[in-house]
């Protein structure tokens, strides 16, 4: 499971901070998963759940917030939040769309208890 990994290097980011602040727990983790990050939400959250057990973040709560897909059009420089995988532009039509955000998972927010 793809998930799993993504977790593993999410508890290596918690127990670097929870050491730099001294912190013996986690209390609260919030990742932002961008759609097309290619995460299944409840999969990581599951891969959470299982990870979390024996290490300092046993009892914490994962939230996961959901990023829409920002397209940037180079051609007409139009901006769009999209929750589908169609990549041409809504206005002008051209094919040569970038992608602004949407493929990042990233530790969001991370709430330590000393
Ligand atoms: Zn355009």
């Amino acid at each position: 499971m793809h998930e799993l990994s993504l977790v593993a290097s999410v508890f290596d980011i918690l127990e670097e901070k929870a050491r730099e602040h001294g912190a013996a727990r986690v209390v609260r983790v919030v990742l932002k998963v961008g759609v097309m990050a290619g995460v299944v939400p409840d999969l990581l959250e599951s891969a959470f759940d299982i990870y979390k057990k024996g290490t300092l973040a046993e009892g914490a709560r994962l939230e996961v917030v959901v990023v829409p897909v920002r397209t940037r059009c180079p051609d007409c420089d139009g901006e769009a939040v999209r929750e589908d995988a169609d990549f041409s532009c809504a206005a002008c039509g051209s094919r040569r769309i970038e992608i602004v955000e949407g493929r990042e998972l990233i530790v969001e927010r991370i709430e330590l208890e000393t």
